[in-house]
């Protein structure tokens, strides 16, 4: 196979103007079969704006073409497919898979596939009955603690941007088996090459129920409303699962993939002395911009009708700790994510089209077990989280609290609020582009995209106040890269709690917990950090346990 890279072309190009250029770079007369591995922005000379590729080609007489081609820009190389190490088991042994969020569902999806007739069971309610939920709760505020924006079929990323990158290196093919999986299921194609692929609720939603038909059409099971209340565990060793305190299920390999705001859980899971241990993550906050101020500062023009709402990644250092955006949604919405009484959490949302009017994305800064304990209890982090988000509760009366930039920016740094950082020489609040010119302000009365109620509040009384002035130094340090980020206007909505998991649940090089059997997997277990990485942990884990019983391995 011949990989082509580098292969620049203006955003407006044809498909023959991309095919025109395969056939120049191999020097050949017709188009060979090809397929796009990816496909990135380049936007380094905005307004201008190009796609840059890379290809793989199947030519005819390859070592003559690869001979006779731009090397520079071409490498010969092995065509590497993903296997999954079973296929057709015929025996008896039903693995039970704990949590149907990616991590859970994939599991479940691959090992269905292969034969093993998996049984996944959820706390939560089909993904058509917890979208009702969900749109219950954004409308009238009344909450279901078991069905919501973390709970139910699909995991915490179904009401989501449905981001689908991943930082996780794909030397196993995973990535790419976890997306053409999407595909299969639904997912436009262009997610197996766009650079950064994202599907939005609105497609993530169909393709969910995609999943749970072949699934159940390959003999798997899926419970819903169905919590694990309990593990059965003998002499070191799994036997099964108690489900919503009263029935047992008798299971030999069970996969714990709750995500990370399982909290019921995972102190079940301590006091039966699953082993676990507090882990660094991140709090801060949701921010809000005009979405025309964000597509100025990364393609130099308020809007563009094929690349859509335009995204960003912004990090930097304050005081030794890491401040940097997270989750960001073009054109999406806050949601009101919460899942406990009483207490808030925020998160972020799109549809495929990101036509809101707004960039949202979470602000965060990272804190270790340090921050909030003495390292020693497990379960410090979710206290912590949890105190935050019963301030976010108060801030804003039960509603998302909400507060522009420059009354938060007085509340924690008094005196200061006029001291912006220095861009080009000028008053960053005034917010200019790189060559200086005048970019758009965020107009004073700019108002949020908020699923759920909202409300101004103090929401700079919801982290601890070094950190909240970290957060305005990250802010003011991100308005370097985006004139006009840190703006007085600026919405900022609390508390985004739940970025990772604050617990890591201990597993071995073989991917099992000391209990015997038992395989912690995805985000919540703390080897993931999204839905691709937590489908690709989950093919991982399934990979592990179709292997240990179809090649007869006996536990450890
Ligand atoms: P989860 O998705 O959390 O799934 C765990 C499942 O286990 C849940 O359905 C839960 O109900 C179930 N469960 C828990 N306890 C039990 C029990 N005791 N018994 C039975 N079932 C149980 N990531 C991205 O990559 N891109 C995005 O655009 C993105 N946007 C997000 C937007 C929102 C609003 C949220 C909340 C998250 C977003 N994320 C995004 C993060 C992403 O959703 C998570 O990283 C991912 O879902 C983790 O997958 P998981 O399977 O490990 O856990």
């Amino acid at each position: 196979m011949l990989r082509i890279s580098q292969l620049k072309l203006p955003i407006t190009h044809t498909k023959e103007e991309l095919e025109q250029k395969i056939r120049k770079v191999l020097r050949l007369s017709k188009t060979p079969s090809y397929t796009i591995l990816r496909r990135s922005v380049d936007a380094r000379k905005k307004p201008e704006l190009f796609f840059q590729y890379s290809i793989d080609v199947e030519a005819e007489k390859e070592d003559q073409v690869y001979k006779r081609c731009d090397r520079k820009q071409v490498m010969q190389m092995e065509r590497s497919e993903y296997h999954f190490p079973v296929q057709g088991y015929q025996g008896k042994e039903r693995p039970v898979i704990i949590g149907a969020g990616p991590a859970g569902l994939f599991c479940c999806y691959m090992l269905a596939e292969a034969g093993f007739k998996p049984v996944l069971l959820e706390r939560g309610k089909s993904v058509e009955e917890r979208t009702c939920d969900v749109r219950k709760f954004w409308e009238t505020g009344v909450l279901d603690t078991e069905s919501n924006v973390q709970f139910g079929e699909g995991g915490a990323g179904t009401f989501s941007d449905g981001k689908l990158n991943t930082l996780v290196k794909d030397k196993s093919g995973r990535n790419r088996k976890v997306l053409s999986i999407f595909v299969r299921e639904g997912a436009p194609e262009e997610i197996l090459y766009d650079y950064k692929p994202h599907i939005g609720t609105d497609v993530l939603y169909h393709v969910i129920q995609n999943m749970r038909k072949t699934i159940l059409e390959n003999g798997g099971e899926i419970r819903f409303q169905s919590k694990v209340t309990d593990l059965l565990i003998e002499n070191g060793m799994i036997t099964g699962v108690e489900i919503n305190n009263h029935e047992t299920l008798k299971a030999s390999y069970v996969v714990l993939a709750p995500g990370h705001s399982a909290r019921d859980t995972f102190a079940a899971l301590q006091k039966k002395k699953v082993p676990m241990e507090p882990k660094p993550f991140a709090v801060g906050f949701r921010v809000e911009h005009p979405q025309k101020l964000i597509n100025h500062a990364q393609y130099g023009m308020d809007e563009n009708e094929i690349l859509g709402s335009a995204p960003y990644k912004l990090t930097a250092s304050v005081g030794g700790r890491g401040v940097y955006s997270f989750c960001m949604c073009p054109g999406g919405y806050v949601v009101n994510a919460s899942s406990e009484e009483g207490h808030l959490a925020v998160n972020g949302m799109s549809y495929y089209k990101r036509d809101s009017k707004n960039a949202n994305s979470a602000v965060i800064i990272t804190i270790d077990p340090s921050d909030y304990g003495d390292g020693t209890d497990p379960l410090s982090g979710v206290a912590f989280q949890r105190e935050l988000e019963r301030r976010a509760y108060l801030a804003g009366n039960g509603r998302v609290p909400v507060e522009r930039l420059g009354t938060f920016r007085e509340a924690v740094l008094p005196g200061e609020a006029d001291e912006k950082t220095d861009v080009s020489g000028t008053d960053a609040s005034q917010p200019f582009d790189r060559k200086g010119k005048c970019a758009e302000h965020v107009p004073p009365d700019f108002s949020p995209c908020i699923k759920g109620a909202w409300a101004f509040g103090k929401v700079h009384d919801i982290l601890p106040k070094e950190l909240s002035r970290d957060f305005v130094r990250g802010m003011e340090d991100f308005s370097r890269v985006i004139p006009g980020f840190s703006d007085s206007s600026v919405l900022i909505e609390g508390v985004e709690s739940r970025t990772s998991s604050p617990v890591r649940i201990l597993r071995d090089e073989r991917l099992e917990s000391d209990i015997r059997g038992l395989f912690p997997c995805g985000e919540g277990a703390g080897y993931a950090g999204g839905i691709t990485s937590a489908a690709m942990d989950g093919i991982k884990v399934a990979e592990e346990i179709a292997g240990r019983i179809a090649y007869g391995e006996q536990k450890q």
